[in-house]
């Protein structure tokens, strides 16, 4: 079996299978399983339609439409299962390019589980955790390798 690697940010809802959702990073979430649309920011608000004049040159102006992206609710559904990386060294790289990590922020943890037949926003995998195998990582054990990725990403 797979072992997977993630980045766990600490005000999320601990870490385990039923809580297995994600959203692009940095979005943040409203309940387990929704995320503020990053479009509108949670307000629904999708901005006015186009102001039209009428044939005796009266303005209509434009309709207040909703956010195209959440239809107007404000949150969008999280993709189900964690995103996570294969290796140590690849969440690293992958943290590394998207400006770093904050240690005093995140946990790192290793655990098997169930591959999802889809991938999340940036292609990594989605994954269901087994919560028999789910281990904390000591920062001991992460984070030489994050900032050896993060110094390579710098020198690049
Ligand atoms: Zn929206």
């Amino acid at each position: 079996m797979n072992t997977y690697y993630r980045v766990h940010r600490r005000d999320l809802p601990a870490l385990c299978a039923e809580n297995a959702y994600s959203a692009e990073w940095g979005m943040n979430f409203v309940s387990v399983s929704e995320f503020r649309c990053g479009n509108c920011g949670g307000t629904g608000d999708g901005g006015y339609g186009p102001d039209t004049w009428t044939d005796d040159d009266k303005l209509i102006p434009g309709e207040a439409m909703p956010c195209e992206a959440c239809c107007g609710s404000g949150t969008e559904e999280a993709q189900r299962g964690y995103s996570c990386c294969e290796s140590l060294a690849q969440l690293a790289d992958y943290f590394a390019a998207r400006g770093g990590v904050s240690p005093e922020l995140v946990d790192v943890y290793a655990f098997a589980g169930q591959e999802m037949n889809f991938s999340g926003a940036d292609g990594e995998a989605l994954v269901i955790p087994d919560d028999t195998t789910i281990r904390k990582l000591e920062p001991a054990e992460w984070l030489p390798a994050f900032q050896t990725a993060e110094a390579a990403e710098v020198g690049a």
